[in-house]
């Protein structure tokens, strides 16, 4: 479609061009050559006896008279004589031709002309050529482009001047410790082969997204100083079956040329999933190309001074053999940091930004359990652009803290106005959530409510774990699964009727209690067993096939426990809601005032709540 716009644009100007020139010639030569009267060589030949002429100018065959009246005519002499003798010939005396002013005029006006005739019949044609030509070459450019894939993509990072260092990695101790020794081979490798020591040839870093898998591989190899060649599993899938292969080889090809290097091969999980269990198109094409590095890498002799450090975040999809020895032996696990890693993170991004006075990092660390090193580089990030919005010159903590919410929650959408009505099922909504949260034991901590909308939710209940936690108990988990409920029970007892602001928590409660049957074991009934091969991760080809390895009947066991965990969850959330149904009013009426209730002011609530009703009961 393109090419076709292109030509019809190039042809248009073509013609155009064709046109003009046209134009301009016959506007040159109409003008020119019509306005002298034609005379004949002998009337010429007569003028001359009769000494009428002034001046003959000639050039090629053409003549061009001027007589005493300087009145001009135009004539053609014949090619072969030149014009004394053709004047001669027609019998005029020589001392009558000498007293004409003779000039030749250098046959501007006849090359002209016949320029004029060549470009008119040429030009057409070269223009067409051109049009022609040019095309061919955009067309060959792309094919070479198409057949240029199979050269590997890779980029080349030895610029000393933007070199990244261990010191721009905040944390990730153990990694770092690992990856040292990995330095150390680079820098001094003879040292390790005479010892008869096996060089590793390939280091896994398997990490959450964001973990700094990337950050850390470049550091490794701005600290050992070597070339580094950096390319993404995703650029060796291609539109041609092949093509990954043989970047695979024309990489490894250009790192032994700069050995000793790293091969750096970001997001490996796209060309190392497990081999036959991809569907759909494209998996030939990996398997190809899993196979080709696998050769790569077998290949390397001891002498071979390349070290391939790959990343993924999905270690479980990755293909066995590329785990075997001697391929990427060594494993570096990434994980989330902890608080302590956070505050570093975050001081290290911090570092050349300007904080206000009294800003404590640490607390940020502690209300950002999950979090990320890209989460928590793009809250400091975000602190700074509020800061710079509000003209000021420090980032508060406020800043930091509304960059928190803003990182978990997505942008405050306060052009987003709700109606009253909206305003107010919206308020009872979260507050049923923060009821809930707030009245059971084993749920995590409110941490604000808010009517404002954030992100697609119409108004959000935050919660956020105390500590850091890697186990979560039975108890915990059936409590907030409760707290899930606490919005759609809200509802449908205040309202009598449901809104579809709810259908998130269903769809997340939902998913919940199947993992909790099927995957933690945590149904009574089904007792511990585990279903289902993928975890929680899902991921396209497999999960369609996701070996069911239980039968319909344990299918439907599974269902009506899923179903018992969810509604148990619902009846829990309806009695505290039911029961407390007074300070559900409470909370709402609050936030529709306010519109957000932070941590202190609903633990205030929480408090003076618990106390009446002690009293209530000693009374
Ligand atoms: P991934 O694990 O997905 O490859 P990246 O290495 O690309 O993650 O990290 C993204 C960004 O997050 C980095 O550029 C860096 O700014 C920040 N980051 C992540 N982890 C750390 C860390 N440990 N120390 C400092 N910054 C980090
Ligand atoms: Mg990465
Ligand atoms: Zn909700």
């Amino acid at each position: 479609m393109q090419i076709l716009n292109k030509f019809f644009k190039n042809l248009t100007s073509a013609l155009l061009i064709l046109v003009l020139i046209s134009f301009v010639f016959s506007f040159f030569f109409g003008t020119k050559t019509k306005d002298p009267e034609n005379i004949s060589l002998s009337e010429l030949s007569r003028k001359v006896q009769s000494e009428e002429i002034k001046k003959i100018e000639i050039s090629d065959q053409k003549l061009l008279i001027t007589d005493k009246n300087d009145k001009k005519f135009r004539t053609e002499k014949e090619q072969e004589a030149s014009l004394t003798e053709t004047f001669t010939n027609y019998g005029v005396k020589p001392e009558k031709i000498s007293k004409v002013e003779i000039v030749l005029v250098t046959s501007f006006f006849g090359g002209l002309f016949w320029l004029s005739i060549l470009v008119q019949v040429i030009l057409p044609f070269l223009l067409i050529f051109g049009v022609f030509w040019y095309m061919s070459r955009q067309a060959q450019k792309g094919m070479s482009q198409n057949f240029n894939f199979g050269r590997a993509n890779v980029r080349l990072f030895v610029n000393p001047k933007e070199k990244t260092s261990f010191k721009d990695v905040a944390g990730l101790n153990e990694a770092k410790e690992e990856l040292r020794e990995i330095v150390d081979f680079l820098k001094n490798s003879k040292k390790f082969i005479e010892l008869g020591a096996r060089i590793p040839r390939g280091v896994l870093l398997m990490g959450s997204p964001g973990t700094g898998k990337t950050l850390l591989a470049r550091a490794v190899a701005g600290e050992a100083q070597v070339p580094f060649f950096h390319i993404s599993g995703s650029e060796f899938v291609e539109l041609f079956v092949g093509v990954g292969a043989s970047r695979v080889r024309d990489l490894f090809v250009t790192a032994k040329k700069a050995s000793p290097s790293i091969v750096f091969i970001d997001e490996i999980d796209a060309v190392g999933r497990q081999r036959g269990s991809g569907l759909g198109g494209g998996h030939d094409e990996r398997e190809q190309t899993l196979n080709q590095i696998l050769v790569e890498m077998d290949g390397f002799d001891r002498e071979t001074n390349i070290i391939v450090i790959a990343a993924t975040n999905r270690p479980d999809v990755l293909d066995p053999a590329l785990l075997r020895p001697g391929r990427f032996d060594r494993r570096v696990i990434i994980d989330l940091p902890d608080i302590k890693e956070r505050e570093e993170i975050l001081r290290l991004h911090m570092a050349n930004k300007k904080p206000a006075f009294g800003v404590d990092l640490k607390r940020i660390a502690q209300r950002t359990p999950g979090f990320s090193g890209a989460d928590l580089a793009n809250l400091v990030n975000e602190a700074a652009i509020l800061t710079a919005r509000t003209n000021r010159k420090e980032i508060s903590q406020e800043d930091l803290s509304s960059a928190m919410e803003k990182v978990i929650l997505g942008p405050e959408r306060k052009s987003h106005v709700l109606t009253q009505q909206e305003k107010e099922i919206t308020a009872y909504h979260e507050a049923g959530h923060a009821l809930v949260a707030g009245m059971l034991e084993n749920s995590d901590p409110v941490h604000k409510i808010s009517i404002v909308s954030r992100g697609r939710a119409a108004g959000y209940t935050l919660k956020l774990p105390v500590e850091d936690k890697h186990l979560y108990s039975r108890a915990h988990l059936l409590d907030e699964l409760a707290v899930m409920f606490g919005g759609y029970a809200a509802e449908k007892i205040v309202f009598k009727d449901l809104t579809t602001g709810a259908s998130n928590d269903l769809k997340e409660a939902s998913a919940q209690a199947r993992r909790l049957v099927m995957h933690y074991g945590m149904s009574e009934k089904i007792g511990p067993l585990s279903f289902g091969k993928s975890d929680e991760l899902v991921f396209l080809g497999r999960d369609l096939v996701m070996e069911k390895n239980y039968s319909e009947k344990v299918a439907e066991e599974i269902d009506s426990e899923v179903r018992k965990m969810i509604n148990g969850a619902h009846e829990t959330a309806k009695k505290l809601i039911v029961k407390k149904r007074r300070f559900l009013d409470k909370i709402a009426k609050r936030l529709i005032e306010v519109e957000t209730i932070e941590k202190e002011e609903f633990e205030e609530m929480l408090k003076m709540e618990k106390k009446t009703k002690s009293r209530s009961v000693v009374a």
